[in-house]
């Protein structure tokens, strides 16, 4: 786009209607991130694109911003994070507006990435813009935009790898708020300080194929799986923690693929997915339910076996204890919304599974109701409440 129809900084809203039309369907930058880089440049940001690749994964675009004093200087340094990219619109025509039009209607802004995430970021710019005029460049400290392109995607060459540059050139962040669309029913009634952890374990069970009419020749793996879903889901696995829901486990497919009706089959394959919480690391869930679905296969006899084909951790849980920056940002969400918010540990994961390896960090953001799915949409007054609760969060963090 010409420069001369660049949104301002400060006007969140119509920062957000311009993102939204950059198709940035992850790991797509589609703009994205060149249109905030040019908005951020004369706010005093210095910006600089991270774009990782690596081998067997789309090369993603990323960009990193800071303004006020460099990592030598003596200040506190708060980081947004966010990512501009945003899931598939999904079926088309079930869309009644364009989603990436980015049409204003009945007070609401439309369009696939209003609420998660590209208004949250346009909220941060506004914030900071605001926040740069009233203190100047030279406010004593620093503040940075950490933008990915890849959270939708597998979160490979995104936020770890940025976060990562970062504490390899001595550039270290003193707090952090993440932009996600916390908000549950109403603007500023949650926001997160912790997200469970998610696991995927691909199971292969295997027993012995055999005509159904000679029960004593076969050893059905239908039945040893049938068994071992038994053993992970009957008991809970735990009574949730102070902060987090008790862990879940779905299985996700169960697999079997046998089309005759004279024939038990011998293998099956089957996944779960479990979303645990703070009681636990992966590994030592990990250990839990083999010892559980060990246990049920030797109780059928046989020599049945579990083959654990494939383990994938997406993230370990995490929790940022209610403290000074909890304190300070829900401080700032009842400055503009009067209310307190919940302070909440449920949900999906989100990239501040790895930001909390390197400093404070909890979500706060937008109305989440929307996200994903089609007619995705953000107040427009949500939008502009977002910006003032992110400049509140400026102000009392660099409190002179
Ligand atoms: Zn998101």
């Amino acid at each position: 786009m010409p420069d001369t129809m660049l949104p301002s900084g400060t006007d969140t809203v119509e920062l957000t209607r311009a993102l939204v039309r950059c198709e940035s369907v992850t790991p797509r930058e589609a703009g994205a991130l060149e249109l905030l880089e040019k908005v951020l440049t004369p706010l005093g940001f210095r910006c600089e694109r991270m774009d990782f690749t690596e081998k067997g994964t789309d090369d993603v675009a990323n960009l990193y911003a800071r303004v006020g004093q460099d990592k030598n200087g003596n200040g506190k340094h708060f980081c947004f994070a966010g990512h501009s990219d945003v899931v598939p619109v999904g079926d088309l025509s079930s869309w009644t507006i364009g989603p990436f039009a980015a049409e204003l209607s009945a007070g609401y802004l439309f369009g696939r990435g209003a609420a998660d995430m590209k208004g949250a970021i346009a909220a941060f710019t506004e914030a900071s813009a605001r926040f740069l005029k009233k203190r100047g460049p030279n406010f004593g400290g620093a503040i940075s935009l950490l933008i990915t392109g890849d959270e939708e995607g597998p979160a490979i060459n995104g936020t770890t790898k940025m976060l990562k540059r970062l504490a390899e050139r001595g550039e270290k962040i003193d707090a952090c708020v993440v932009g996600e669309p916390t908000s549950s029913k109403k603007f500023g009634d949650m926001m997160k300080i912790g997200r469970r952890g998610s696991m995927t374990v691909d199971l292969v069970v295997r027993g012995v194929q055999g005509h159904v009419g000679y029960p004593e020749r076969l050893d059905n793996a239908v039945h040893r799986i049938s068994a071992i879903i038994e053993a992970l889901v009957r008991e809970p696995i735990d009574q949730g923690s102070t902060h987090f829901q008790p862990t879940s486990l779905q299985f996700t497919t169960v697999d079997v693929g046998n089309s005759a009706t004279n024939i038990a089959p011998g293998v099956v394959k089957a996944r779960f997915n479990t979303r645990f919480n703070d009681l636990w690391t992966s590994q030592k869930l990990l250990a839990h339910l083999k010892e559980r679905i060990e246990q049920a296969n030797a109780k059928l006899g046989g020599n049945g076996t579990v083959e654990y084909a494939k383990v994938e951790v997406s993230g370990e849980s995490f929790y940022t204890q209610p403290g000074p920056l909890v304190e300070l940002v829900a401080g700032a969400i009842e400055s503009v919304t009067g209310g307190k918010p919940e302070l909440s540990t449920t949900g999906g994961t989100s990239d501040a599974r790895f930001i909390a390896r390197y400093c404070p960090v909890l979500e706060f953001g937008l109305v989440g109701e929307s996200m994903h799915k089609v007619d995705e949409k953000t107040g427009v007054a949500d939008l502009k409440s977002l910006a003032q609760v992110y400049e509140a969060v400026l102000d009392r963090f660099f409190a002179a």
